[in-house]
C-alpha cells in the first residue's frame, strides 16, 4: 500500500524535526500533495490514523494541501501550467513536455507540542 509507506516516511521526517526541537508532541502535519503524486487524500488520511499510532505523532492531524502542476516544454523551452487533463505546452501546444512540479509529496510544516515551560522549571 503505497500511501502507508507515504505515512511511515512522513511520520520518520516529523519524528526528526520533533526530537530536534524538544517538543512533547506533533500537533499538525501539513503537506502538498502534487495532483500527480498518486497519492489519494482519503487513503493517505487513512494510512494515516493507522500509522501514528504510538508515535510522537499520536493525536496529530494530517493536512493535506494541494499542489500545483508545471511542465517545461521540450520544443520551445517555456514552462507552463499544466492540469490532469493536459500536459501540453501552453506557449506552443506541444504535448512534448517535462513535469516539473505536481509528483512531489512535501513535508510543507509540522505544528509541535513543546513543553511547557512553567511545567519544565519545577
Ligand atoms: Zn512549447
Amino acid at each position: 500500500m503505497h500511501e502507508m509507506t507515504v505515512c511511515l516516511s512522513l511520520l520518520k521526517q516529523a519524528e526528526e524535526v520533533a526530537r530536534a526541537h524538544a517538543a512533547r508532541s506533533v500537533e499538525r502535519i501539513v503537506v502538498i500533495l502534487g495532483p500527480l503524486s498518486g497519492v489519494e487524500p482519503l487513503l493517505l488520511d487513512g494510512a494515516f490514523s493507522i500509522a501514528r499510532k504510538g508515535t510522537i505523532a499520536e493525536n496529530a492531524d494530517l493536512v493535506c494541501e494541494a499542489g500545483t502542476i508545471r511542465v517545461r516544454c521540450r520544443a520551445c523551452g517555456s514552462e507552463g501550467p499544466g492540469s490532469l487533463s493536459s500536459l501540453a505546452c501552453t506557449a506552443c501546444s506541444s504535448p512534448d513536455t517535462t513535469v516539473t512540479a505536481g509528483r512531489e509529496l512535501i513535508l510543507k510544516r509540522l505544528e509541535l507540542g513543546l513543553p511547557d515551560e512553567d511545567t519544565e522549571a519545577i
